[in-house]
């Protein structure tokens, strides 16, 4: 198989009371194993199979729908799993020191303030999709959110930038506990964000360019 399912990082529970563990029983189980074995169908036989998923995306208009929908699905569960963590282990904002709170204050005024900014762009998204936080070619951060699986790596959005932090708002990934309360499951989603994950993809981007000192 070109792509593996990444091992989930904690278990089913560890995220609860915010995100219950049928759904990420489910959501895991089944969704991002779903992706993951329907991108490895989509390219099979093909120069994509021995491709890092992200130069995939690069260039997902010259590929298939199968392609950009499975290799897109791939890809943000990865992401949404490895920027979250167990709930008796979050802190809910980033601390002072990490380079994504000066990234934040610089960029958003306030954590306050971006906090509101990415949770609107959750909510209004209509149908399913994502929202993100991003970094672009200048280190500054922006966020934006994308339809379906869907995302900014991709060149087919309207404005590119590397993820950094990502939402799923596909109902499968809140109905269970939250039904059509997706503002209170955004809400939720912060008690368990990863920003030590997080601080690391902002350092990394653009080939760790990001300097405070
Ligand atoms: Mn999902």
């Amino acid at each position: 198989m070109a792509f593996e399912l990444p091992e989930l990082p904690y278990a089913f529970d560890a995220l609860e009371p915010h995100i219950d563990a049928r759904t990420m029983e489910i959501h895991y189980g089944k969704h991002h194993a779903g992706y993951t074995k329907k991108l490895n169908a989509a390219v099979e036989g093909t120069d994509l199979a021995n491709m890092k998923i992200e130069d995939i995306l690069a260039n997902v208009s010259k590929h298939s729908t199968a392609v950009r929908n499975n290799g897109g699905g791939y890809y943000n569960h990865s992401l949404f799993w490895s920027i979250m963590e167990p709930t008796a282990e979050a802190d809910g904002e980033p601390t002072a020191r990490m380079n994504i709170h000066k990234a934040i204050e610089r960029d958003f005024g306030s954590f306050d303030n971006f906090k509101s900014e990415f949770s609107k762009a959750a909510a209004t998204r209509f149908g399913s999709g994502w929202a993100w936080l991003c970094v672009d070619k200048n280190d500054k951060l922006f966020i934006c959110s994308t339809a379906n699986q869907d995302n900014p790596l991709m060149d087919v959005v309207e404005e590119e930038g590397t993820p950094i932090l990502g939402l799923d708002v596909w109902e499968h990934a809140y109905y269970l506990n939250y039904q059509n309360r997706r503002p209170d499951y955004i809400n939720a989603f912060f008690s368990v964000v990863n920003w030590h994950a997080v601080t690391k993809r902002y350092n990394d981007a653009n080939e760790g360019a990001s300097d405070f000192s």
